[in-house]
């Protein structure tokens, strides 16, 4: 697991905003994303967690390049040539050819630059998990159609054979009854269908998966039953995942490193044991010092943050968390903290970090 699968360099996400009336000008862009770097390994999974706002949904997209990056790099470091491409002919096969020649011969493949048709055959190396497993179903399509939906939109496989094999085996590992396989989505509870979600992110079997807020719409017994799966099936198929989510308990669980996100940029990334028993930055232990303890008599004493998340058309200067810091000093309203890295594998951004003792006792 120590293999760079994916490295994110200084990614910047900016968005126009525009007047109202009938002109409509861009006056400004809100900046979602800003000079945010990490690198997410093979087989492992990154955990992503900020309040909502903060920008984590938008890595996720830019990283998968459902929504263009206007800065900064995504550097995808592929293994050679594992696409099934039996099935593909003619024009098909020129074309996965050619972006063979690119994505392969090339080396690491520079996502942030792919476009058109090498983006298209390249989408099922990645695959997305949504929140909300009952608005990210089709209605009217069977489950079958469904799972194998990225295989057949992607060209991936043509014979249908294939197919309905691929989709039976990837519906077992997902733990789904394969006489569901005919029925329409509205016949399964929210935990069956956000199985159904996974197995069609992972029928294309790809390298890397995000999954955004996949847990956070369902109840506890079944949160755990879906984060075993996940577990479960990166140990089968070594998936990296970037899990997104704003629950830090669950994150814990899932997750080998966990980075935390704070208007636009990362505050702290660091090997989850780390992260949750040493925290560096003001803001992860606050968020730490809020789950709640399955123990009434536990000590519980959160960090009451004072302030909304300011808003990214307005972020603060200098660090964006000095406005509801405890810790503020007047360097902070100045200048930008530097993104650097404080222990072993452990990067935070904030002046005073190595005065601060946040180290929280072991259970
Ligand atoms: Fe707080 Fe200053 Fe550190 Fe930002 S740089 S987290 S404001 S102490």
């Amino acid at each position: 697991m120590n293999e760079t699968l994916i490295e994110i360099k200084n990614l910047e996400v900016r968005f126009p905003v525009r007047s109202r009336g009938v002109l409509r000008r861009q006056t400004r862009y809100l900046r979602a994303v800003d000079d945010v770097s990490f690198d997410i390994r093979k087989g492992e999974t990154v955990g992503l967690v900020g309040e909502s706002g903060s920008g984590k949904t938008t890595v996720g997209r830019a990283i998968l390049r459902a929504i263009d990056p206007t800065g900064g790099q995504v550097i995808f470091h592929t293994p050679q040539g594992d696409i099934d491409v039996s099935h593909l002919e003619g024009e098909d096969l020129r074309r996965f050819r050619r972006t063979m020649n690119l994505v392969f011969k090339a080396g690491p493949v520079e996502l942030s630059r792919l476009s058109g048709e090498s983006l298209r055959l390249f989408r099922p190396r990645m695959s997305l998990v949504f929140q909300d497993p009952y608005s990210s179903l089709n209605p009217r399509m069977t489950v079958r159609d469904i799972i194998a939906e990225p295989l057949v939109a992607s060209g991936m496989m043509r014979n249908r054979d294939d197919v309905d094999a691929r989709v039976r085996d990837m519906a077992a590992r997902c733990k789904l009854n394969l006489e569901h396989l005919r029925r329409f989505p509205h016949a399964f509870s929210g935990g069956q269908r956000q199985r159904i979600c996974i197995a069609r992110a992972l029928v294309s079997q790809p390298d890397f998966v995000v999954c955004d807020e996949s847990v956070s719409a369902l109840d506890v017994s079944i949160q755990a039953e879906i984060v075993n799966l996940l577990k479960d099936l990166q140990e089968e198929m070594g998936v990296a995942f970037l899990f997104i989510a704003h629950d830090l308990s669950v994150v814990a669980q899932m997750s080998h490193r966990v980075a935390v996100m704070y208007v636009g940029r990362f505050v702290e990334y660091a090997p989850t044991e780390s992260l949750f028993f040493q925290p560096r930055h003001p803001y992860t232990h606050a968020l730490l010092t809020a789950i709640p303890q399955a123990d009434p008599d536990a000590d519980f004493h959160p960090i009451r943050l004072t302030g909304e998340i300011p808003n990214p058309l307005a972020a603060p200067e200098g660090c964006r968390f000095h406005t509801r810091c405890p810790h503020a000093q007047d360097r902070c309203k100045a200048d930008i903290p530097a993104w650097r890295e404080i222990a072993d594998a452990h990067f935070v951004a904030c002046h005073f970090a190595e005065e601060f003792d946040f180290s929280r006792p072991r259970a």
